[in-house]
């Protein structure tokens, strides 16, 4: 009777695995005949048949990864902007990297290097044409209209922090992915949100110990500008001979645009350029005199720089960028560069509403501290604070996991290395990570529910029960 049973059991047994195989081989053949998304190229594709053992992808030109061992300092730059956005009562705003490549040329404008060289434009799989942010300005005032924040009490404030691509040609402090720290500040006209913005990024800086100066320039109104475009039109006209060849196809493109030319042969003839300051209406000017009174009044270093344009349509107005102190005149980049943007909302459909805002750039922040780290032997990249817990024998090792989760859970910050049997590995992995407590549980203390806290620095070890593990490790790392 059994016997029959059981083989009853087996037969069925045998039918489902081959119904099983049978599924399985039906689906493998599915997928083999699926296409190969059309994106790919034959190269890609042939290295998707014949398996992952190709060639590594490389990294692409001017992308950058993020290693843990810069991890310190951009959560120190992003800790830094969190509390000081904060603090001035800014909003955090997180927009898409992909919007319509349309909102990104209709803010930015044509005629800038952004939007004729640098933008990732592409046609999205249903067609649209698509954009990845190059900046946060757009995508904020897109934010600001599709929520009705016009409807919420002005000035409405909001910061962003992330990744931003341009395809720019790779140096040093120039990215094709980077990341900024951005503010904007919308629906108020009035020289003290100017100000309150410049401080915001001029503070930031200095709460990372980075001293430096505010550049600061109007560029007036559009009415303003109409005149004077017209006496630049004529001057870069006479100088043609002078100018790059970029400078060239500005003068009748963009021409203010030329007085942002970072090609060093430009340089003394812009320098020697009509200043738009001149042609500021009286209102305007006034204007800048009230921003430049709020910042001595708050203190912020800041000089006179009549050839900053900031090259973008959207500006209006007050235009600044800011320079690290310590770094030879001529040979700086910008950490930080913003102005007012009275127009922009409107004109993006939005209510006429007032802006005004800055972006500072992450990586070269980034450059900064660690220059200064390497400068002070202040090495940040060790991992600070933390407990190893180590094991030893089997019945440990399975008892670990869960003391581990116990104590994660009540906020230690814990390393270990469970794959490694021998404590003597597992203590010279606990001093490269450099903490100051190991905890070992071996047999013994399983059965005891205890454990043993070794002091890395001493050598000292004393054993606790269990139970008190966490009170006593609160006693020992409390400073
Ligand atoms: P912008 O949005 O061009 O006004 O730039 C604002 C700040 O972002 C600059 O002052 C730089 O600090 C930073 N930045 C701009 N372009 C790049 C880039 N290609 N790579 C790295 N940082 C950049």
């Amino acid at each position: 009777m059994l016997k029959k049973h059981m083989k009853k059991i087996k037969k069925t047994a045998k039918s489902i695995t081959k119904k099983r195989a049978e599924v399985s081989v039906k689906k493998i053949i599915q997928e083999e005949k699926r296409p190969i998304p059309a994106a790919l190229s034959e190269e890609e594709e042939q290295l998707i048949v014949k398996g992952p053992k190709g060639k590594l992808p490389s990294l692409l030109r001017g992308m950058k990864d993020v290693l843990p061992k810069d991890w310190p300092h951009w959560k120190k730059i992003y800790h830094t902007a969190e509390g000081i956005a904060e603090a001035y009562g800014f909003g955090y705003l997180e927009t898409p990297v992909l919007e319509e490549a349309s909102l990104f040329i209709r803010s930015i404008g044509r005629g800038t290097d952004i939007i004729d060289k640098e933008m990732y434009v592409f046609e999205d799989r249903d067609g649209t044409r698509v954009g990845m942010r190059p900046e946060f300005t757009a995508g904020a005032v897109r934010a600001y209209i599709s929520h009705g924040m016009h409807t919420l009490p002005q000035p409405v404030k909001l910061w962003s922090f992330g990744q931003l691509f341009r395809h720019d040609r790779p140096q040093a402090g120039r990215y094709r992915q980077l990341h900024q720290f951005n503010c904007e500040s919308f629906g108020a006209h009035d020289p003290a949100v100017d100000a309150e913005l410049i401080v915001v990024a001029y503070n930031f800086l200095r709460d990372l110990g980075i001293e430096t100066t505010v550049q600061m320039n109007s560029i007036g109104t559009p009415e303003d500008r109409q005149n004077y475009l017209v006496e630049l039109t004529g001057y870069l006209r006479i100088k043609r001979s002078y100018l790059c060849e970029d400078c060239k196809k500005r003068i009748t493109r963009n021409p203010l645009r030329a007085l942002d030319c970072k090609n060093e042969s430009c340089r003394p003839t812009l320098e020697e350029a009509p200043q738009i300051v001149d042609w500021l209406s009286e209102a305007s000017k006034n204007y800048f005199m009230k921003v430049l009174e709020f910042l001595d009044e708050l203190e912020a270093p800041y000089t006179l720089k009549p050839t900053l344009v900031r090259g973008l349509d959207y500006y209006t107005e007050t235009v600044f960028e800011i320079y690290e102190d310590s770094v030879v005149e001529g040979q700086q980049s910008a950490l930080c560069g913003g102005g007012r943007y009275d127009l922009l909302v409107g004109e993006l459909g939005g209510p006429p509403t007032p802006a005004c805002g800055f972006a500072l750039g992450v990586e070269r922040v980034m450059t900064i501290l660690r220059r200064k780290a390497e400068e002070n032997k202040d090495k940040v990249e060790k991992p600070v604070g933390g407990v190893f817990f180590a094991h030893l024998g089997e019945q440990a090792r399975r008892r670990t996991l869960k003391m581990i989760e116990d104590l994660r859970r009540d906020g230690v910050v814990l390393h270990h290395s469970l794959g490694k049997t021998a404590l003597k590995a597992q203590l010279e992995l606990a001093d490269k990570f450099g903490v100051a407590y190991t905890l070992i549980l071996g047999q013994k203390e399983v059965q005891d529910g205890t454990i043993i806290i070794r002091d890395m620095e001493s050598g000292i070890q004393e054993i606790v029960d269990q139970k008190k593990l966490k009170s006593e490790l609160e006693k020992k790392t409390r400073v």
